[in-house]
């Protein structure tokens, strides 16, 4: 009998220690998922044609070679 509890105890810890271990992990992977973003703080920008705001690039919309920082600007 005690030898059955030793093995459920055993049992246990050993899905504890595998839990934390997959969180660790998950954690680790998020992390160098966010780390590109924070790596690029000079990412180049461009002025709205329509109001001359700065916005970067990645999120301007590019109407016809010229740069906007909404829908309306570009549409108009
Ligand atoms: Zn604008």
């Amino acid at each position: 009998m005690i030898f059955r509890l030793l093995i459920v105890i055993a049992l246990i810890a050993l899905a504890f220690f595998l839990i934390r271990r997959l969180r660790l992990r998950l954690r680790l992977h998020q992390d160098k998922k966010n780390k590109p973003r924070q790596l690029h703080p000079f990412e180049e920008t461009v002025s709205c044609k329509q109001c001359g705001l700065r916005l970067p690039k990645s999120e301007a919309i590019e109407e016809n070679g010229a740069f906007y920082c909404n829908k309306e600007h570009a549409e108009k």
